[in-house]
């Protein structure tokens, strides 16, 4: 056997090397990692160390030299991934054409959404021949970055508008907004930046096809969030009454939308019920009003971005959907799982979405593929794996977490500790719940596959509770502003070729719901029963996960090799701990023995069969041991129904096929 310890970090695929185990592993991809080689394989999936530097290896050249090519021709690189997608998806080397999903996964800050620019932009190189389809598709990335945070948003742009876009948008006076003070993300930038950040803006929504009349109301929509945020409301001396004290900024507010003043009024501080056969009016207390107003922003923001990513999806998608030969290639770029000293719902919400990630990933990685194996009677020795399917069902199946919540969430006298009580009642007992030690009842711990999450309750109840008030959203409904009425009326369809994930740092709440955005568009809410916040967040998992499933997934693995972000910093226990949580040995294992490849016998002798000049073969497993004996392959088994290639292997047949 090689001492491979002199020669570290020249293993381009982790599974060729031949001792394998987590130091292996790790020594290896820190050897890679000093010589600024951040991509490593194993088999299909890549492995991307975070550089936190630019390590000027993304330029033309490589984007050219790995364009149209083998990936066994060239070290690993994010690029090969993407041209990888584009091949499968047309059906390069006769395959069959298929959608594809890249999914990026990996903690937070470990470079997901780099990747994702990176995949687009080789994406983009690929498919040159549509100029104004690849600038338009440029352009999305930064615009929804820019519509992703709000707050910088308005920060840079309010500061850069002309003068008289600030008459349109009534920011002439300079105004301390209450919705930017928290914000740790504005750096004061100088008035030449701002202007030619707010000209780049302007021009990309224009590249993507926005008319001025659209700028205009997405900014005045913008700006009236803004003044709905400076609402304040007073206690009237009457407890159950709140009156809106700063009528200047609902004002401005409410003429921004094109909606009545008073109506608005009326519905932020109560509600009309049906009592006793009559129609009643109700105070709200002013935490109440205060709910609503929030409520409010968040509705007026949530849809105009759901309206902006879906205007992005319809631009870049101008074919039918629906039409036989429309195959896709999707990039999934989610949150990454977040472990903090104070954890809520969003990050429970977001921790959720990585366990389902994480249990496709084992799925597709290793159960499917084992049980294949297994069905078609091939010589295999099983690896084993952690399925995180219990966690998921203590989640998401009823009684669990969500539903436990949700009927909390129900009862007007529930409160945070109630709801602890019940979840320790009800799924108190299930391997992956821990009970808080402590006597102050509002915390417990989850066993996630990634770490131990201890989450605190406090406000989950409101949080889950979706307090969007009817009468308000009847208000939007009917504004006389077009881009409101559209926004808050009918069904948006969503028709992507290129499925875009919006992410937003406006806050935390926002940034759940707008990981999924493109799929809540799509729903009839209105004529649906209200949905709490977790209903909607397990409905569009599930909603991901059957896009998910009708594609060939790609995956890459981002790690992150030091939690300051630092450069040339590998530290070596912590990413060994995100080897382990997410078993790339085990990944390793199956892919160094699996078989990537398995077409039926049909597949395989039509495709092959002009390697052995026969046009009238029959598909059968005689007849692929044929092609494969007279082709000299060796490493591949054969199954009752398929033929088990490695990629390898595949790429010698291609080989040969060339020469014919
Ligand atoms: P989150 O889940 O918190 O959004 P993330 O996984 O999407 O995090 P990124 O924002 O992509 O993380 O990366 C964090 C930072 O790391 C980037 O701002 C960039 O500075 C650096 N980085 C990531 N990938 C690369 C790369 N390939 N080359 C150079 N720097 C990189």
């Amino acid at each position: 056997m090689i001492d491979e310890s002199f020669t570290r970090g020249e293993v381009e695929d982790l599974t060729s090397l031949s001792k394998l185990d987590e130091q292996a592993l790790l020594e290896e991809l820190q050897a890679r990692y000093q010589k600024n080689l951040i991509y490593t394989y194993i088999g299909d999936i890549l492995i991307a160390v975070n550089p936190f530097r630019d390590l000027g290896i993304y330029e033309k050249e490589t984007s050219e030299k790995y364009g149209h090519a083998r990936k066994s021709d060239n070290p690993p690189h994010i690029f090969a991934m993407a041209d990888i997608a584009y091949q499968n998806m047309l059906g390069i080397g006769n395959q069959t054409p298929q959608n594809q999903c890249i999914l990026i996964s990996g903690e937070s800050g470990a470079g997901k959404t780099e990747s994702t620019k990176l995949i687009m932009k080789q994406l983009m190189e690929l498919c040159k021949s549509n100029s104004q389809l690849e600038q338009q598709i440029i352009q999305v990335n930064p615009l929804l970055e820019a519509f992703g945070n709000a707050q910088t948003l308005m920060n840079d742009n309010s500061t850069g508008l002309s003068d008289e876009n600030k008459k349109a948008l009534l920011l002439t006076d300079t105004k301390e907004f209450r919705y930017m003070h928290n914000s740790h993300e504005i750096v004061k930038n100088n008035m030449e930046v701002l202007q030619e950040r707010y000209q780049k803006l302007c021009d990309a929504m224009d590249w993507v096809g926005f008319t001025d009349q659209e700028q205009l109301d997405v900014f005045k929509a913008m700006a009236s969030i803004l003044y709905i945020g400076n609402t304040t409301f007073v206690d009237n001396g009457n407890e159950e009454l709140s009156v809106v004290q700063n009528k200047n900024s609902i004002e401005a507010a409410t003429t921004l939308l094109s909606i009545n003043y008073k109506e608005v009024m009326h519905a932020l501080t109560s509600l009309n019920v049906f009592a006793a056969g009559e129609m009643v009016k109700r105070n709200y207390t002013m935490e109440k009003a205060e709910d609503a107003r929030d409520a409010m922003a968040k509705a007026i923001y949530g849809r105009l971005f759901g309206w902006i990513v879906n205007k992005f999806n319809c631009l870049i998608a101008p074919i039918d959907p629906d039409h036989v030969n429309f195959k896709e290639i999707g990039i999934l770029d989610i949150f990454g799982f977040e472990h903090f000293d104070d954890n809520s719902f969003e990050q429970a919400c977001i921790n959720l979405a990585n366990e389902q990630l994480h249990f496709f990933f084992n799925q597709y990685v290793f159960k499917l593929e084992q049980e294949e194996y297994k069905k078609e009677g091939i010589d295999w020795k099983e690896i084993q794996f952690i399925d995180n399917r219990p966690l998921l069902n203590m989640f998401l199946e009823k009684p669990g977490l969500l539903s436990i919540l949700d009927d909390e969430s129900q009862f007007p006298k529930a409160t945070d500790i109630t709801l602890v009580d019940k979840l320790n009642e009800t799924i108190g007992s299930t391997p992956y719940y821990v009970k808080s030690s402590t006597t102050h009842g509002y915390t417990f711990t989850i066993k996630h596959y990634a770490a131990n999450v201890t989450y605190n309750t406090t406000n989950w109840l409101e949080k889950n509770r979706d307090t969007q008030p009817a009468e308000i959203l009847e208000i939007l409904k009917n504004s006389k502003n077009p881009l409101i009425r559209t926004i808050f009326n009918g069904q948006l369809t969503r028709t992507g070729s290129l499925a875009l994930q919006g992410r937003s740092s406006v806050g935390r709440a926002n940034k759940v719901r707008m990981a999924f955005n493109t799929t809540q568009v799509n729903r009839k809410e209105d004529k649906q029963r209200k949905l709490t916040v977790g209903a909607q967040f397990k409905h569009s998992l599930k909603v991901l996960m059957e896009k998910m499933n009708s594609a060939v997934p790609i995956f890459v693995r981002c790690l992150k090799p030091n939690h300051q972000r630092k450069p040339q910093l590998f530290d070596e226990k912590y990413i060994l701990a995100q080897l382990q949580y997410t078993g790339v040995l085990e990944t390793t294992k199956i892919r160094r023995e699996g078989y990537a490849i398995r077409p039926t016998f049909a597949e395989f002798v039509n495709r092959y069969k002009i390697l052995v000049c026969e046009w009238e073969m029959s598909e059968t497993k005689e007849n692929c041991l044929k092609i494969l004996k007279k082709n000299d392959i060796s490493g591949y088994q054969i199954g009752k129904t398929r033929v088990f290639l490695k990629y390898l292997q595949m790429e010698q047949l291609g080989d040969r096929i060339t020469e014919v």
